[in-house]
């Protein structure tokens, strides 16, 4: 009987098997011989007699051999069984050994879960991946997108797929560009998501759509990006804003309580952007610590301390205020550590005061009368034993280095529950937002959300003012993923693709195929996209997308395993009608 290395337990003693997999670790004692056979599915210990014509073949194993060995299960001496895995109260007594294949010795331990340099990794992604981690975040992910499907199968979506080679209609981030062969100096795109190919199948009456689609984003990576990536796409017909919220957060709470085994973590809290960013500071809040922000302003409108009474006086101003459980025993090099830090975020100071339980202590604490500290503590639900932070600045500028500061006491003070799950949506965020780039408004998610329904008049006279109906999902302090009810009418199309500054031939050459199918029918419709990449990373207890994707990319877009980008022969540029103006590469 052919067995995975995870199945044996004490009922299957007596019986006779054959286990194949990986040489994990071999103990030689007592003049027996000890291996242990590992595949994905665990590990089985093998016991090698001297008398047996095997032994001699099994003192030469070594790491990462592959072998097949039968014998009869049995359960161990009393006292050797090993509680720490599934099959640790038996074990094959061999009476046949084949080795399949030997392996060089491994760069880096394959048995264990330690720190591995990331480049040795990478580059024998391979040997990695053997790793039980590896292997158990796979398994995660697996789950996670299985349950997905049944979740949308149950609820009558159909997954359709979209191609990878489309029009190059940028979204926003830069595209990856495919040459054509057969139309000179032509370019498909890969997609940046499948958006309107997903609004395409809504007019084309299908209704309730959902793909995990790939898709290339071609940025400068960061730590929680890569190059490709995957979603989980999802568009419906005839459909509000809380139709989506409801589908979205109910698969969410069945994948978790499927793939994780977690009780479901709903109902997500709802907060609208403009509530989001005055009190967290940031519109993907990590909710599994409060700490609020408050904005003290008001407190300092008579105040002598010039840098508060400057805010508060200002109309655009905030002092903006965080408090720091348990702070008030920093020592002064503390607070110096974390004034600096606050201006590396941006901050231009950081005003402290420390409730000690020998009084107040701060390094403007002359400006400060004793009501004022009362004011700001009670804003905060402060205690003695804590210390405030103060930043007063531009209101956007001070929630923004706020927020951080709320990040950075949450890791100090240890008040992330790991085990935790604190699922939130953000809604009602700007349509447009201003470019850095260019100081004009620019779409705040994609060209094709809609404003609330009463706002296009505010199109002309104050685009910024309005609101879309656009909708983030939130866990644990990062951005699953976005969503809105798009525009269905094709003269409210044109209108925003004319706003943001195309000309009509701009419109026609780019968006012209879409906004012909609008013409012929389309269905009120809305949908959302969420990383499934990010989901893995979170669900798996990850801090980085690699460790979920089974060949990602480096920082710097690059697969170490296969090598590549690498320059191509001239021949193969000629072919596409491309020549490469790069330097020659570096030997
Ligand atoms: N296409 C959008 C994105 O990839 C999601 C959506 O609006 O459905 O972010």
């Amino acid at each position: 009987m052919k067995v995975n290395c995870g199945a044996l337990r004490l009922a299957d003693a007596g019986s006779h098997v054959e286990l194949n997999g990986w040489m994990n670790r071999r103990r030689d004692h007592g003049g027996l011989i000890f291996v242990d056979v590992r595949d994905r599915d665990g590990v089985t210990q093998i016991v090698f007699d001297p008398k047996h014509p095997s032994f001699a073949l099994a003192e030469t194993l070594r790491h990462e051999d592959v072998l097949r060995v039968r014998g009869a299960v049995r359960r161990r001496p009393a006292g050797t069984e090993n509680a720490k895995i599934e099959t640790g109260e038996v074990e094959v007594a061999a009476d046949e050994l084949e080795v399949l294949s030997r392996s060089l010795v491994p760069p880096f331990q394959v048995n264990l879960d330690e720190d591995v340099d990331e480049n040795l990794r990478m580059q024998y992604r391979y040997l990695d991946l053997r790793r039980p981690r590896m292997q158990r975040n796979l398994t995660i992910r697996h789950k996670i997108v299985k349950a997905i499907r049944d979740f949308f199968d149950s609820r009558n979506f159909l997954e359709i797929e979209t191609p990878l080679l489309v029009k190059s209609t940028p979204e926003g981030a830069r595209e990856y560009l495919v040459p054509s062969r057969i139309h000179p100096g032509s370019f498909y795109a890969l997609p940046q998501s499948p958006q309107i190919l997903k609004q395409i199948l809504m007019i084309a009456g299908f209704g309730r759509y959902m793909q995990i689609a790939r898709c290339m984003r071609d940025e400068d990576l960061r730590a929680d990006r890569q190059p490709e990536f995957t979603q989980l796409d999802v568009e419906m017909s005839f459909v509000s804003q809380d139709d989506v919220l409801e589908i979205m957060e109910s698969a969410m709470i069945f994948v978790w309580q499927q793939a994780l085994g977690i009780p479901a973590p709903g109902p997500f809290p709802r907060y609208r952007h403009e509530e989001v960013l005055a009190r967290y500071g940031t519109d993907k809040p990590d909710l599994r610590f409060g700490l609020e922000l408050v904005d003290v302003k008001e407190t300092f409108r008579a105040t002598e301390f010039k840098v508060f009474r400057d805010q508060a006086e200002s109309r655009g101003g905030a002092v903006i205020a965080v408090r720091y459980p348990g702070g008030a025993t920093l020592s002064r090099r503390d607070f110096d550590g974390l004034t600096e830090l606050a201006k590396q975020l941006g901050a231009k100071g950081l005003v402290w005061i420390a409730l000690a339980s020998d009084g107040v202590k701060s390094p403007v604490s002359k400006f400060l009368s004793d009501a004022d500290v009362a004011a700001v503590a009670g804003a905060l639900a402060a205690q003695t034993g804590d210390a405030l932070l103060l930043f007063a600045d531009e209101r956007a500028r001070a929630l923004d280095v706020s927020g951080r500061m709320r990040n950075e006491i949450g890791s100090r003070c240890n008040l992330r529950d790991p085990g935790r799950f604190a699922f939130a949506w953000v809604t009602d965020f700007p349509l447009f937002e201003v470019d850095p780039d260019t100081g004009k408004p620019a779409p705040a998610h994609h060209p094709f959300t809609a404003p609330n329904d009463d706002q296009w008049e505010l199109l002309e006279s104050d685009p910024l003012a309005m609101r879309a109906q656009h909708y983030d999902l939130v866990l644990n302090g990062f951005e699953l993923g976005s969503g809105s009810i798009r525009i269905h009418k094709p003269d409210f199309q044109r209108k925003i693709f004319a706003m943001l500054g195309m000309s009509d031939e701009e419109i026609e050459e780019r968006f012209g195929f879409f906004i012909r199918a609008l013409d012929y029918g389309a269905p009120p419709h809305g949908g959302m996209a969420l990383g499934i990449d990010r989901i893995a990373m979170l669900a798996a207890g990850e801090e980085n997308l690699r460790e979920v994707i089974a060949f990602p990319k480096t920082q710097v877009a690059r697969d170490l395993m296969m090598d590549a980008p690498t320059p191509v022969p001239e021949r193969l540029l000629r072919d596409l009608s491309l020549k490469s103006t790069a330097p020659p590469p570096k030997d």
